[in-house]
């Protein structure tokens, strides 16, 4: 495997390494919050994270940064953990919460009150929001600001006893409240939440806030390098008071990167939950979706979203990456180490008329033309068999390469036939193509070419006895516009759904050989693109759901 390209925060780590910090140790860690399904965004931290980790000989923790009870569920910490497997990531230890650390930050909360560092505020919260100022205006002390700590101690206990109800109190840092920053002024670090925790449970009534568990986290853990996106940036110097101004274990550095933005897309568990919760799509893992359950489910491989991440590279400057990237990293892992498979989406029968009735002949394919050691495949081939609607014409000019009424094509992997005449129903559709064969060119030209029409191209092909019928899902980009998340005025990213982005194709027939094929088994159909099982195959037959085409289709 590659290893990964060097970026900024490489560097810093060498450098790191170099002056002899934190003993040598390298310790990062992915902090999902488990409210939602982690997306492609989550994966380029991800690989940052544990590619770090892996490059260094060091550890990378998986903590569950669950300190909003409200949102949280289990069923995302088990999704989360299964994506992050499923990536090929192994975390260092136990899963970790920030809920396993409520008593110790707790107890930090209280050495910052005996430092005088932290007061208690029972102003509302409207009147704590208000006196905070804004970029403009400087914020305005709380009147409770200089509580004695005796008292802060006292109304701090108060609030983890429940006596208050939820926002009749706060505890705050006592930083500045006229720092530029506003992330100085004051910020809260506890407020009261009268719900049960998915870990916790009902033990505890207040929870502490992001800015305050995350560093102490990262510090209890022995964490070297927090990294972060950048709207965490101006978060920092708080990350720092705590670290500073608190007898913690570990001094650990937060450092931030761009975010991952894919256009037709959006990548924000908030607006991916809505498309869940509204049945604009099937669920968190529908093909559709930017989820890593969503790619995995469409046919993405692990390799390729890895690959993918590798290849954008870690800056700090935000962009917005062309979804055809990521599919031409899937296109070319499949390429490679997809199996080859025929599977006739639009059948038109075509009986070949100098084949005898019960006669079959097993023929040898590759499964992959340009790599002999993937082996071969058999497949039936018989009087009757489908083609593709697509690859028959009356008539039609020199450059269309199929089979035409008079010429000839070879059916892939087998004889060259010539199409003789067609059949039609009652509405004058044609139904069936009748043709011939020449016995004479299984694997060589045809000898005698004279009169024989034009040879134009070579077509796939499934026994219409043998076939299975299938359904197969063709997928196009869940939004009609680059941006959905930044659309006008008045509009919402709903209103930009794509009408066309499921089209599912009923009778489809592929060959025999992919009978009972698992769920997730990846194929490329010759000629159409690259497919993958789905889990909905069963007793009705396979479905397979287009992962993506064979080359680079949009725009249409
Ligand atoms: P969302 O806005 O989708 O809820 P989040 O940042 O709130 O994303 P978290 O669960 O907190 O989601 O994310 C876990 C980690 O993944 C964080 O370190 C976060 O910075 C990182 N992350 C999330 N989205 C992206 C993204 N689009 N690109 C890169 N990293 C991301
Ligand atoms: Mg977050
Ligand atoms: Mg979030």
């Amino acid at each position: 495997e590659a290893k990964a390209p060097s970026n900024f925060i490489r560097q810093i780590i060498d450098r790191d390494l170099a002056e002899g910090k934190n003993d040598g140790r390298v310790v990062t860690r992915f902090p999902p919050e488990p409210n939602g399904y982690l997306h492609i965004g989550h994966a380029k931290s991800i690989c940052l994270n544990f590619g770090i980790a892996e490059s260094y000989g060091g550890a990378c923790h998986l903590r569950f940064d669950d300190t909003n009870p409200e949102k949280e569920e289990d069923e995302y910490i088990q999704s989360i953990q299964r994506d992050v497997e499923w990536l090929g990531f192994e975390w260092a230890g136990p899963v970790r919460f920030a809920s396993g650390y409520f008593d110790q930050l707790h107890d930090y909360a209280v050495q910052l009150i005996e430092k005088g560092l932290a007061y208690v505020d029972t102003q509302s919260p409207e009147k704590i929001a208000e006196m905070r100022g804004n970029f403009t205006t400087p914020g305005q002390d709380s009147p409770f600001r200089d509580r004695s700590v005796e008292e802060n101690k006292a109304l701090f206990a108060k609030m983890r006893a429940g006596d208050f109800d939820e926002g009749e109190a706060v505890l705050r840092a006592r930083i500045d409240m006229t720092s530029p920053n506003l992330t100085l002024r004051d910020p809260v670090l506890y407020r009261i939440r009268k719900k049960a925790h998915h870990q916790t449970g009902d033990k505890w009534v207040i929870y502490p806030m992001y800015d305050f568990t995350h560093p102490l986290s990262d510090a209890i853990e022995g964490i070297t390098h927090s990294l972060c996106t950048l709207e965490f940036e101006e978060h920092r110097p708080l990350y720092d008071w705590l670290i500073e101004h608190l007898d913690v274990p570990a001094e650990p550095r937060q450092y931030e990167f761009a975010r991952l933005n894919l256009n037709f897309t959006v990548t924000s568990k908030r607006r991916l939950k809505l498309l869940v919760d509204e049945g604009h799509v099937d669920g968190w893992d529908d093909p559709r979706m930017p989820t890593l359950s969503g790619l995995r489910r469409r046919g993405y491989t692990p390799a390729s979203i890895r690959n993918f991440c590798d290849n954008l590279g870690v800056s700090r400057a935000d962009s917005v990456i062309d979804m055809s990237l990521l599919e031409e990293a899937v296109r070319d892992d499949l390429n490679q180490n997809a199996p080859r498979a025929f599977c006739v989406l639009k059948p038109l029968k075509l009986v070949i008329e100098n084949w005898p009735e019960d006669q079959e002949e097993w023929l040898r394919a590759p499964l992959h033309p340009q790599n002999e050691a993937m082996g071969s495949r058999e497949m039936p081939l018989t009087r009757e068999v489908y083609i593709d609607r697509e690859d028959f014409r009356e008539e039609a000019n020199k450059k269309y390469k199929r089979l035409v009424l008079g010429d000839r094509v070879r059916l892939r992997y087998g004889y060259v036939v010539r199409a003789e005449s067609v059949v039609r129903d009652d509405a004058g559709e044609i139904v069936e193509v009748r043709c011939s064969y020449d016995p004479d060119t299984l694997g060589k030209n045809p000898q005698n070419d004279e009169g024989q029409g034009k040879m134009r191209g070579v077509i796939h092909w499934v026994s219409a006895r043998h076939g299975l019928p299938c359904r197969v899902r063709l997928y196009d980009r869940l939004f009609d516009v680059a941006n959905p998340a930044r659309v006008a005025e008045g509009e919402s990213f709903l209103d930009h759904l794509n009408p066309d982005s499921l089209r599912v194709l009923e009778g489809c027939v592929v060959e025999p050989r992919l009978d009972g094929v698992p769920a997730e088994t990846r194929y490329q159909f010759e000629r159409e693109g690259y497919f993958c099982v789905d889990r909905d195959s069963g007793a009705d037959g396979l479905v397979f759901n287009r992962t993506v085409g064979l080359r680079e289709s949009w725009p249409r």
